[in-house]
């Protein structure tokens, strides 16, 4: 007795009926539905691959998108799985505090809503330094798609309508963490790199706090230093034995996967903002390409020559942290 077969309706192949998959009203081989269709890592549910709302490791359905665009303002401990964006093994994800709007759900919808079209992009998060505001946290993204894809433009407007401030308010900060294999493939390339990094804040410190826009006494409180030293290595060392105030540091170790800079005050002026992120790319060059007696002997004059994307150019101007030019400036929102 012949078992009885289906035609699939994408390979147009005969296959045995056991083989038949049932999807949107048509019926495929596995393969084939494999190959147009994905499970949403939230509720399970199959949906077609040009429907995404994730990405390729972490599908998301559209159902669960729209559902996460009106979840308001999460608990300070929530921690969805990531989805990272773009190409690695450099990822930052970005903390972005808003103040003086107030902590809304509605806000936090809202801002959700222009940012998370058809990709889940951010969240939003309650934070207890914050008066009357919240916490926008971006999934982790290449810096590339941090600032040519990402919706940071229509996040900045939206939360600007709605009245927040960030620059202004006084309380915000802007903390982005990079992941940790970005500074190398093993534990020792990544400590070699990271000893640099807490080299160059120590060293170029007064330069990294007039760029962070915040007071040295704000510092002391939220992202202290370490103290300097002559060798990065003696830095990181410091750091580890637990000297410093951990979580509260510039360059925050404490967590597993990622490095924390948390020295940077926070802002709603895009230029300011995209600077932050490629200053920190560049730091990560430099700590990566560089050898310790290198970055010992490099000169903050030789950092900012070698800054050469456009945000970050004009903003080093007009913190005069580049050439003594005058240049024409935006407040800080
Ligand atoms: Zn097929
Ligand atoms: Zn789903």
């Amino acid at each position: 007795m012949n078992e009885p077969v289906f035609t699939c309706a994408r390979c147009r192949r005969e296959r045995p009926a056991s083989e038949r998959r049932g999807f949107d009203d048509r019926d495929y081989c596995p393969r084939c539905l494999d190959a147009i269709t994905t499970l949403c890592h939230i509720c399970g549910a199959r949906f077609r691959l040009i429907d995404n709302c994730g990405t390729e490791a972490v599908p998301l359905c559209k159902t669960c998108l729209d559902i996460h665009n009106r979840a308001g303002i999460r608990d300070y401990c929530h921690k969805p799985r990531p989805i990272f964006y773009g190409s690695g093994p450099r990822y930052f994800g970005v903390e972005l505090e808003i103040d003086d709007g107030g902590e809304y759900d509605s806000s936090a919808n809202a801002i959700m809503s222009v940012a998370n079209t058809e990709r889940e992009y951010i969240y939003c998060k309650h934070d207890g330094s914050l008066d009357e505001g919240l916490e926008i946290v971006s999934h982790p993204m290449s810096v590339d798609y941090h600032l040519n894809a990402a919706p940071w433009p229509e996040i900045i407007d939206k939360a600007l309508e709605l009245g927040y401030t960030s620059h202004q308010a006084g309380t915000c900060g802007l903390h982005v963490h990079v992941s940790r294999a970005a500074f190398g493939p093993t534990e020792e390339h990544q400590d070699a790199a990271i000893a640099r990094v807490l080299y160059f804040f120590e060293k170029h410190w007064e330069e990294l706090l007039k760029f962070s826009r915040r007071t040295q006494k704000q510092l002391d409180d939220w992202a202290s230093r370490y103290g300097y030293r002559t060798e990065p290595k003696d830095i990181l060392d410091h750091a580890k034995k637990g000297n410093g105030r951990g979580r509260y540091s510039a360059v925050n170790l404490t967590n597993p996967d990622t490095v924390e800079f948390r020295m940077f005050r926070g802002t709603l002026k895009l230029n300011t903002f995209l600077a932050t992120l490629q200053l920190l790319d560049r730091i990560c060059d430099v700590a990566l390409s560089m050898s310790d007696s290198q970055i010992k002997d490099m000169s903050w004059t030789t950092f900012v020559t070698g800054c050469t994307a456009p945000e970050l150019v004009q903003y080093l101007k007009e913190r005069r942290l580049y050439v003594n030019e005058p240049v024409a400036c935006e407040e800080e929102v």
